[in-house]
């Protein structure tokens, strides 16, 4: 008898556990991924403020597999899941492919939302993806080096004022890293500019930094962070983002208008677009992040072989974080193991909640355990243990300490290499470019900045 042919959708947390699950399982596993790698996002911000290198964050899924006999991997983005032939079809450069399924898990994951105002992102990069983090560290770098160049001190201050929006894990981390960066690490590298002069904001439309973490550790992570620099601003919506700089409305009324070049969009997720096209297939529910309804069991409504998992399902307020990924993969391939075996598969998905974490400083970070709130060197302590834990292989682990310690113990920050294809990835960019005026002599000519 046909082995069942399993394909999973996305090699990121929910996706590269399912498949490792099923690695002694009867089945064949096609992974069927848009991205060569397995992101570890929790890390982007380490990428993108210099940290650590693209390659310790996102080994190669090809890789990661090698040697489960069972996993084929392909790169490819998946366009259509036809629910009634139990096809999926994908697509890279000009090739067309189509799976046959007999069970599915769909793991697509989330991208950035700019909650209906898109044309954000080309002047406020979010931090989903490799080419973000990539994109940032070059808006970040980029904009120091520019404020080098200037004569002009309004300009001069525009480019050394960064924003960061929303006060999540993802915005206060990066936050800290930029005050960390300017405020320390860059202290003695330029010449013509007092880095420690730059401003970081972080700003929130809510009334509270981390607010999941709770008011105790919401009020240590802000003392944390303003103890390093960084400007919080809460009841602050963001109501425009331009080339140079965006507009904000405050909850008493008043609004402001900050002139900054590097702005970083750390707010809201949307779902990935599969979940609709499901939904639509099933009469499944969607939420408004485009989160897809699915059974207990993290199965689509009336198809028991489609599972669902990590950031794309609307179960229970299940956050979207990595566990919810990692067990609803593990869960998802625990049930078609004990099919095709001829058990009883586990009838409902329980999410154990291990916690969370983020870090706001070199040494600092709150952490939530169970009932344990821990903050400062305790937490950050516990963030490090975790996370290394959770880098994927055994060398990527190595360089990523040697990295942590370099920069932690001596403050350096050694991945800074920015290419110009990430510096002009968007017309942002291309625009501070052009509007830029070098006046040094002997270094640029205006308009020589290439695109
Ligand atoms: C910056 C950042 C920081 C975070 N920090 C934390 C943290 O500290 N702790 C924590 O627990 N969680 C954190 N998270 C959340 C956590 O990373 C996610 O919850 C988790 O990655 C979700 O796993 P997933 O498998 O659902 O999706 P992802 O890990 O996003 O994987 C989605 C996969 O699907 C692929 N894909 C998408 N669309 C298609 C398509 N059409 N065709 C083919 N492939 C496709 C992608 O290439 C990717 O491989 C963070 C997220 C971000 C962005």
């Amino acid at each position: 008898m046909a082995r069942p042919q399993v394909v999973i959708i996305g090699s990121g947390f929910g996706g590269l556990f399912a498949a490792q699950a099923l690695a002694k399982a009867e089945v064949d596993v096609t992974l069927v991924s848009k991205t060569v790698a397995h992101l570890f996002q929790p890390l982007l911000y380490q990428v993108a403020t210099g940290i650590l290198s693209t390659g310790e964050i996102a080994p190669a899924t090809r890789d990661i597999l090698r040697n489960q006999a069972n996993a084929t991997v392909f790169l490819a983005e998946v366009t259509r899941i036809n629910l009634d032939s139990r096809t999926v079809v994908a697509e890279k450069l000009s090739k067309t492919v189509a799976y046959r399924y007999d069970y599915l898990i769909v793991a697509g994951g989330a991208g950035q939302s700019y909650f209906g105002n898109d044309h954000f992102a080309t002047f406020a990069p979010g931090m989903k993806t490799i080419d973000d983090a990539l994109e940032l560290r070059a808006r970040i770098f980029g904009s120091l080096e520019m404020a080098e160049l200037t004569e002009d001190a309004d300009e001069r201050r525009r480019l050394l004022t960064f924003v960061v929006v929303g006060a999540g894990p993802t915005g206060v981390e990066m936050a800290g890293q930029i005050a960390e960066l300017t405020q320390h690490t860059l202290r003695k590298s330029f010449r013509r500019i007092d880095t420690t002069s730059a401003r970081v904001l972080l700003l929130d439309g809510a009334d509270a930094v981390l607010p999941p973490f709770g008011p105790e550790l919401s009020a240590a992570a802000r003392k944390e962070l303003e103890r390093n620099g960084v400007e919080v601003r809460l009841g602050a919506l963001v109501t425009n983002v331009d080339a140079t700089g965006l507009d904000v409305k405050y909850s008493d009324g008043s609004t402001q208008r900050i002139a900054a070049s590097c702005k970083v969009w750390a707010a809201g997720v949307q779902a990935s677009p599969l979940g609709r096209t499901l939904a639509e297939q099933t009469g499944a529910g969607v939420d408004r992040a485009g989160r897809v309804q699915v059974n207990d069991d993290l199965t689509l409504p009336g198809h028991p072989e489609v599972f669902v998992v990590g950031d794309m399902i609307a179960l229970k307020n299940l956050p979207g974080v990595a566990q919810v990924a990692i067990q609803g993969g593990r869960f998802a391939a625990e049930r078609i193991k004990a099919e095709v075996a001829g058990h009883q598969p586990p009838a409902e998905f329980k999410y154990h909640d291990k916690g969370s974490m983020a870090v706001i400083s070199r040494f600092g970070a709150v952490a939530r355990m169970g009932k344990l709130r821990l903050s400062g060197f305790p937490a950050w302590f516990a963030w490090l243990f975790v996370h290394l834990i959770y880098v994927v292989g055994f060398k990527n682990r190595i360089t990523t300490l040697l990295h942590w310690t370099i920069t932690f113990i001596g403050r350096a920050r050694s991945e800074r290499v920015t290419t110009e294809q990430q510096l002009v990835g968007r017309l942002a960019v291309k625009q501070l470019g052009e509007d830029f005026q070098p006046t040094i002599a002997g270094t640029l000519e205006p308009g020589k900045i290439k695109h």
